[in-house]
């Protein structure tokens, strides 16, 4: 399998697998990473103290939905944190506890991946010498060039998967896919509670384009490129066809043109090709220990060869029904063809 930096390994892409891949044993990198992108400093040198109440807000506000944010339970870090949102601490209390606790592992660990080194590095620690890190050309030319905003809600798109693994635990409840929303949801003791937006979900593989066309799309709302969220099987076959076409197997991300354009895909049947792109798109979320893992292989099968045949057989069958198939024209090159 193709690494996900292999292809256009972009600063917005390297951010993209900060966030997407390497261990998660604790949320901060997620905390960091937004602090960071919505950050407009005056200097290069960013004093922990300065970073560390919107960092630790970041934090603070994720416990008050998901108790969990480590791994591993002790933490002298997340205790400030839960004593300031029962208001035991004041922000200068907890800014000082976050400069001494919150940072420990995080900077050190913040470009690690897997076993990679990533070409480029966002900011340099210099805690040491000038107490604080300094952000590089790197980080700036990432800010210039990608939307920050974007990658934020990617960001948070993460951390709530992540953290939604963490609550259910053995617990394996599906993933399932809200149409009316476009959110994601789990169902627990019959309570329905929203988890992310599909899209801020998904657009971390396609690496911000279009799944048929390679178009660059948005995630942002109200951005004119807001992509949209589209059933690779039409859901209009629903009745017609077994399994869930409401699964996250079956979601993608397309351009409007591929969507709803004159030459568009419509209700329209993808060809094999793009299946196979599909195919190559579950398999890379399930092995890079998506949260969405369980959800996939429950819906499409245990194993490689049992997911693509599934998916071979909804085709067909979808095929048998609508007999036209749909190609789009390409917009750009491919840059998440990741089999
Ligand atoms: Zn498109």
């Amino acid at each position: 399998m193709i690494h996900f930096l292999d292809v256009e390994p972009t600063l917005a892409n390297q951010w993209r697998a900060i966030i997407l891949f390497g261990r998660n044993a604790a949320s901060y990198k997620f905390a960091l990473s937004k602090v960071l992108l919505s950050l407009s400093p005056s200097s290069d040198l960013i004093k922990l103290e300065e970073l560390a109440l919107p960092f630790a807000r970041e934090v603070c506000a994720h416990l008050r939905i998901a108790p969990r944010q480590a791994t591993n339970s002790s933490s002298r870090f997340l205790e400030a944190c839960k004593q300031w949102n029962a208001r035991e601490l004041t922000d200068d209390q907890l800014r000082n506890a976050t400069a001494k606790l919150g940072f420990v592992n995080v900077i050190d660990a913040f470009h690690n991946l897997d076993a990679r080194k990533l070409p480029n590095r966002f900011f340099v620690d210099e805690r040491r010498t000038n107490g604080g890190i300094r952000l590089t050309d790197d980080f700036w030319r990432l800010n210039a060039a990608s939307s920050p905003e974007g990658l934020k809600h990617e960001t948070e798109s993460r951390w709530r998967l992540v953290e939604t693994a963490w609550e259910l635990g053995l617990n394996r409840s599906l993933i399932a896919f809200d149409a009316q929303t476009e959110d994601l949801f789990v169902s627990q003791s019959h309570r329905r509670q929203a988890v992310t937006s599909c899209r801020h979900a998904l657009n971390g593989y396609q690496k911000g384009h279009c799944f048929y066309c390679y178009a660059p799309i948005s995630i942002v709302p109200g951005d004119s490129a807001l992509a949209d969220v589209d059933h690779f099987i039409p859901h209009v076959l629903k009745p017609f066809l077994p399994g869930n076409l409401d699964g996250v197997w079956n979601l993608v991300l397309a351009c409007v043109g591929c969507n709803r354009g004159m030459e568009g895909k419509s209700d329209r049947i993808p060809s094999i090709a793009s299946l196979g792109r599909l195919h190559a798109r579950n398999e890379y979320l399930i092995q890079s220990h998506h949260p969405l893992r369980e959800t996939l292989i429950m819906q499409t099968g245990r194993s490689t060869p049992e997911r693509a045949s599934y998916l071979q057989t909804v085709h067909s069958e979808a095929k048998r029904l609508r007999i036209h198939d749909w190609e789009p024209e390409q917009q750009g090159r491919p840059v998440f063809d990741v089999s």
